[in-house]
């Protein structure tokens, strides 16, 4: 019996019947992954009955928003399949009207909230419409509780950059608080030797100095596992791959591909290096600038090399790899460039919403004052107040009062608590993103449609696992690895930056939670058909099935250096996003042939009374686009459309 099968038939020594993770839903409908399984489809409403699909949330705020839970999808694949289409009769008007209502509470939407209060004015009234049950979008945390210590993790957005101070964006941090991108990380504090940690999931730190492993398993017939640590150290000997793939591997992990690339790099968007890399894919550019060959890009580099857009270097333009740098982030003086606070993100959307509104979050304002506050629910949604921010609020609905060139208002209607509300507005900001603005808005025109049916999403998973310590990869000498099957790719202990009261130390006995992300790439179908084909894997298997082989993985890869789940696992929080990152095919970003980019379209100016924002118009997935397609589709507003 191989390993993996002996483990599938032992879940008891996997620890399956924690308490932690189990919670209080039972009964679990197990469901093969399907790749027949398409958008039109939802396999999750087969995991419905016992939540099998949302699983387990952690504690605290955002216990109940981890990702895309059961009830956020549902209600999201109502509109989608046209149940409000024509709305209900009984549908309810508010009476209320706004100046600007603007669909989707991410960092773009809360920037676009804000941005238009400061300049349309402190009598002036906005109202985000926001599906999840709390604000932040992909910017959002766990939150665990293990053995007495909190301890927080990203869901999805996760790291930024220092910018230039007299940049738009620092100047933009500066004004919610963020004064001092820079942060302080955690010290090792542990009795032993030092070893090299990261300050993101996504640094691989001890790569180059030896503290890394790569783990190869059945699929390359290692019947018991193989680990090589210190790979690029070891020049990848003893792997079991092939010499060609041995040397192009060591080539890309120790570096040297990038190094002694041959290309001209891109200065500033849209010039004639970038408009170069967008006509190729992501892989041709590996294979033509960086040497290596199709078969080990697909074999072992996708999909973590997809420059973190979720598939594959096969479906992307090889511009998406260099967009981040040119917004030009500044090295923070260590040699570092990345910052991450414990949950990512979130603290920059929870800054963002105490701006907006103060007394949302209590305590003061400022970094720590929002990381440390409780979130008052109760002030998010005030009559009469400037801001408002209506949550688990799926907008079904846009759509201008009468002609677009002439409408006075535009009327959106949300779904809430089973029934269906409708409100007016001056002006809309559409910031929740291309998968669903593309279905709500119902008089868009032709050309915006056909702009938006370009724009591919997709899945990822974000699998939180609380771990009691991480003694067990100390005593192999590694702080992070990769693998090569089974679930996920990589993952890595990270120095987390002190903010909110967390231990100023960290050792390997030190309660962690490491990421594991999950990508779903297929190499050499479509990227329509990789999304279409990831989210039906993602949304059709359970919740315990993601624990258990996620418990199994790391008993194969650990198990000989003394982890044992059911011990050292103490919670494990699924964060599932059915469209969680733009994947810009080539001719995405500068168009194709001599056409204007599909994006173009829908930035060049508002359509009637409503503008476009969120992440994906600038096709990168970095929230410094998001408030700056925000900021855009603000100005845009109040100069073009609410001049008088
Ligand atoms: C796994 C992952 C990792 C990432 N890592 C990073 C990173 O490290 N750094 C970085 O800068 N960026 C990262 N990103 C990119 C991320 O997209 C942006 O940073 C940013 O958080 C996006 O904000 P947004 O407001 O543009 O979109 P979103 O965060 O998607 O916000 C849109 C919101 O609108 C809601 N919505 C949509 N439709 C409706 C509707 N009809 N009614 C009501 N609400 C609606 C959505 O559910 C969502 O809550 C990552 C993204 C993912 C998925």
């Amino acid at each position: 019996m191989t390993n993996r099968k002996r483990l599938q038939s032992d879940e008891k020594a996997l620890g399956m019947n924690s308490e932690i993770t189990r919670r209080d839903f039972l009964g679990s409908t197990l469901l093969a992954s399907g790749a027949a399984l398409l958008d039109g489809f939802s396999p999750a409403q087969l995991l419905a009955e016992s939540d099998e699909f949302t699983g387990y949330g952690g504690v605290g705020e955002y216990s109940r928003s981890n990702g895309n839970t059961l009830e956020v999808l549902q209600a999201g694949h109502r509109m989608r399949d046209g149940a409000y289409r024509p709305l209900p009769a009984d549908v309810v008007d508010t009476g209320e009207v706004y100046d600007c209502v603007i669909v989707g509470g991410g960092i773009s939407g809360l920037t676009a909230a804000l941005a238009f209060l400061r300049q349309a004015g402190p009598k002036s009234s906005v109202l985000i419409l926001e599906n999840h049950p709390i604000f932040g979008g992909e910017a959002k945390q766990n939150e665990f509780l293990v053995d007495g210590k909190k301890l927080v993790a990203h869901q999805g957005s996760a790291i930024y950059q220092v910018p230039y101070p007299h940049s738009f964006i620092a100047r933009f941090y500066d004004s919610i608080g963020l004064h001092e991108p820079k942060l302080n990380y955690q010290e090792w504090a542990g009795s032993e030797p030092a070893m090299t940690l990261g300050r993101t999931p996504y640094d691989s730190a001890g790569l180059g100095r030896g503290e890394y492993g790569l783990w190869f398993g059945e699929k390359f017939g290692q019947r018991k596992g193989l680990w090589l640590i210190d790979p690029v150290g070891k020049e990848m000997r003893g792997v079991p791959v092939s010499e060609n793939a041995r040397k192009e591997l060591l080539r890309w992990f120790s570096g040297k591909a990038a190094e002694e690339a041959k290309f001209e790099r891109p200065k500033y968007e849209g010039d004639a290096a970038s408009r170069k890399l967008d006509a190729i894919s992501l892989e041709q550019h590996y294979i033509d600038h960086f040497g290596m060959s199709r078969e080990t890009i697909r074999r072992y580099l996708s999909p973590v090399e997809g420059g973190g857009s979720g598939l594959g270097p096969d479906a992307l333009s090889a511009y998406n790899d260099y967009a981040w740098e040119l917004l030009h982030p500044l090295d923070d003086g260590s040699g570092d460039m990345v910052q991450m606070f414990p949950g990512g993100n979130t603290t920059i959307a929870r800054l963002l919403v105490k701006t907006l509104i103060p007394d949302a979050i209590e305590g003061p304002a400022g970094v720590e004052g929002v990381s440390r506050g409780r979130v008052k629910f109760e002030a998010l949604d005030v009559a009469g107040a400037g801001a408002r921010i209506r949550l688990s609020a799926t907008t079904v609905f846009v759509r201008h009062d009468g002609d677009p060139a002439k409408a006075e208002f535009v009327n959106i209607a949300y779904a809430l608590g089973g029934k269906v509300f409708r409100v007016k507005a001056r002006s809309a900001v559409m910031a929740g993103g291309s998968w669903t603005t593309r279905h709500i808005v119902e008089d868009l025109p032709g050309e915006h449609r056909e702009a938006y049916a370009q724009f591919y999403r997709s899945p990822c998973m974000m699998a939180n696992v609380a771990m009691r310590n991480w003694r067990f990869l100390h005593k192999m000498g590694i702080s992070g690895c990769r693998w090569f099957e089974g679930v996920g790719n990589y993952m890595d202990v990270c120095r987390q930056a002190v903010v909110g009261g967390n231990d100023p130390g960290i050792g390997p006995d030190s309660p962690v939670v490491l990421a594991v992300k999950v990508l779903y790439s297929y190499p050499g179908l479509s990227t329509a058909e990789q999304g279409h084909r990831g989210r039906g894997e993602m949304l059709a298997t359970s919740f315990r099935d993601y624990e258990r082989r996620i418990r199994e993985q790391f008993t194969l890869m650990f198990e000989a250096a003394g982890f044992d789940a059911k011990r050292d696992i103490a919670g494990i929080v699924l964060n599932r996003w059915g469209h969680a990152y733009l994947s810009p095919q080539p001719g995405f970003f500068f168009g194709k042939e001599g056409q204007s980019a599909p994006r173009e379209t829908l930035r060049r100016a508002p359509f009637g009374r409503i503008a476009f924002a969120n992440t994906d118009l600038a096709g990168a997935m970095d929230h410094r686009y998001s408030i700056l397609e925000a900021q855009r589709a603000v100005d845009q507003l109040m100069d073009q459309v609410l001049r008088s």
